[in-house]
């Protein structure tokens, strides 16, 4: 319970308890002084239901006091209605404990009637069950696991102020949150955007492992709900998976002021989900880890998230972090934020042995190939594809829509992107620098640039500052052409003016059993759209159509230049659409050696698939 009178004596304890927590040097730094500490208990004890108790106890303003559950959790781009779980609220006076009146004034914030009384407890409970993954919050007979933003509610304007959390859990149940030791139960922030960053597991059965590298300390959580005795092999493997990954991963930017590190891992047969953290991450797989898939699924997961550590978590867009979890935080930099993060945790997977080249240059090629077909790729750029994920970052949308046709992913195009910005960096000063020095320009000019906000370090940057990091890392070149064309525009890459660079070309076959293009995009039988500008869109075809003549093999069989009769089922009619198809795509593509490629373009290949 907290008093006015005894601020000073929590300063004096947050600073304590924090250097026994992971990171407590980096927290100290964040911390800004005086002002009153949010103390929330958090009370798992009775888990069946679903439902979590939060008390929050917080210094009110006079006579009246707004708490707000965000809408929003850093990481996933959407809006969600995280207060429909709100349940039995309650406001009371600190002091004395009389109740205080209340009402919500909108859906996500309540008014509390303080009058004289200056520190409030409001209290709630908050329901949650599925799903396990990055974003909600889970608790039932076998564990707790929680996300920040789907349980604790904020005191309107106290986003600044540090924060004490206290978790009852079950008895017998061991508890870990990425900023506290094993079984820590009292632990201390430095603002509520850090804390609600920091999740939380508490379970009777999982495990802890922990690996050094670099000088820091990397924690391995695992809660496996197949059989413990079935995964003891690939937990080893996994143990050593990481640590490669992480050796390899610390030498791209630079070395991470954090001395701890913390991977939640959940293999869950109806879980998938990989979220980034400031100080770990969450990955939940679908299978057990004693299976392959379970062991290569936390790799590939891991590879991701860990590098996100640095790109997003530190060097961030200038609209991610502080939050506003009440709005959209749009930014036009995912396809750096994510699409980076991509790039850099697939060739970290090659650079560490756990996958070959020659897969990591297949799957490169197949996604280099598909944008070069796809229609979306001429219809949206990468900077407006990351402005409108609120549109496809998981909100559950009611509303039928053309994405599939529309949309491209800001990880896949960020991916293309970085990979053609590391080989022409590393072609102009011959192999002296890469897209890494880019990264570290960011980390310099903008993660360690003087401290914008209460939140973290630096500032957040922007698109321009992204174009100046390529361009000092590459010599002073001008990429203002390549940022109009292919970052703001949507013009098509010429990839083999890039792989050129490393003695490689992208080959592009038609696929067997292809002889015709249409521009029908089907699931099954059912028509989801149309290209545009295709002969499919001059046949009449259009999405919520179904194929009655032929199924999606007979359409791709049929022979191009002449006109066909299909069948299609329309609002319970039978319609016979003339579809004239044209000659097929070379859709299937691979990144091959060129022959004769030179001595120079061999020895940049090696050095870029070694991370050198
Ligand atoms: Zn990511």
């Amino acid at each position: 319970m907290l008093r006015t009178s005894t601020l000073l004596v929590l300063a004096a304890s947050l600073a304590a308890a924090q250097a026994g927590q992971p990171n407590a040097s980096y927290l100290k730094e964040l911390a800004v002084k005086p002002l009153e500490p949010l103390h929330y208990t958090l009370d798992l004890t009775h888990p069946n239901g679903h439902l979590a108790a939060v008390r929050l106890e917080f210094r009110a303003p006079q006579p009246q006091a707004r708490v707000q559950m965000p809408a929003f959790y850093p990481g996933r781009y959407s809006i969600f209605n995280f207060a429909v779980n709100v349940q039995q609220p309650a406001a009371f006076c600190a002091e004395g404990g009389a109740a205080l009146p209340f009402h919500r004034i909108d859906p996500n914030t309540w008014e509390i009637e303080n009058g004289d009384c200056r520190q409030v407890r409001w209290q709630y409970r908050v329901f949650g069950e599925r799903p396990l993954d990055g974003t909600f919050f889970q608790v039932d007979a076998t564990h707790a696991n929680l996300n920040g933003g789907p349980v604790y509610m904020v005191p309107e304007g106290d986003k600044p102020n540090p924060v004490v959390l206290d978790i009852q859990a079950p008895r017998g149940w061991k508890v870990v949150n990425e900023l506290g030791q094993l079984n820590q139960t009292h632990l201390l922030f430095p603002n509520y955007d850090i804390f609600i960053d920091a999740p939380t597991e508490a379970a009777p059965d999982f495990t802890l492992d922990q690996f050094q590298t670099d000088g820091k300390t990397y924690r391995v959580l695992i809660h496996d709900y197949a059989t413990a005795s079935s995964n003891a092999a690939n937990r080893t493997a996994l143990l050593a998976g990481l640590k490669k990954l992480a050796t390899t991963e610390n030498a791209v930017v630079a070395p991470d002021e954090l001395d701890t590190y913390t991977f939640f891992f959940h293999f869950d047969p109806g879980s998938s989900d990989g979220m980034e953290h400031l100080f770990g991450t969450q990955i939940m797989v679908p299978a057990g880890l004693g299976t392959d898939a379970g062991l290569t699924g936390a790799e590939d997961d891991a590879a991701h998230e860990f590098f996100h550590q640095w790109n997003v978590k530190r060097i961030r867009p200038l609209a991610l972090g502080p939050w506003d979890y009440e709005g959209e935080n749009p930014t036009p930099s995912l396809w750096v934020a994510e699409g980076f993060t991509q790039y850099y945790g697939d060739i970290s997977l090659e650079r560490s042995g756990l996958e070959p080249a020659a897969d990591y240059l297949r799957n490169l090629g197949r996604s280099m190939g598909s944008s070069l077909t796809a229609p979306a790729y001429r219809l949206m750029s990468a900077e407006e594809s990351s402005l409108t994920a609120w549109f496809h970052d998981a909100t559950p949308l009611r509303q039928q829509t053309n994405e599939g046709i529309t949309t491209i992913s800001y990880y896949t195009r960020g991916e293309q992107l970085a990979a053609v910005l590391d080989l022409d960096i590393r072609r102009r000063t011959h192999g002296a620098k890469s897209l890494n020095d880019a990264m570290r320009w960011l980390w310099t000019n903008t993660y360690h640039a003087p401290r914008a906000t209460y939140y973290l370090p630096g500032r957040g940057y922007t698109d321009a500052d992204v174009e100046h990091a390529i361009e000092a890392a590459a010599g002073g070149a001008s990429y203002a052409d390549f940022f109009r064309d292919y970052v703001a525009g949507t013009q098509l890459l010429p990839y083999d003016d890039y792989l050129s660079a490393a003695g490689l070309k992208l080959a592009c076959s038609v696929p067997e059993g292809v002889n015709s293009y249409s521009g029908v995009y089907l699931a099954g039988n059912q028509v989801r759209g149309v290209a545009p500008a295709s002969p499919a869109e001059a046949a009449g075809f259009g999405s919520g159509q179904r194929l009655e003549s032929l199924d999606s093999k007979a359409l791709a069989a049929l022979p191009p230049g002449q006109p066909d009769t299909v069948a299609v089922v329309a609002h319970g009619q039978r319609l016979n659409l003339t579809l004239s198809p044209v000659a097929p795509q070379a859709t299937q593509c691979t990144i091959e050696e060129i022959p004769g490629a030179t001595a120079e373009q061999k020895a940049l290949r090696a050095a870029w698939l070694a991370g050198r």
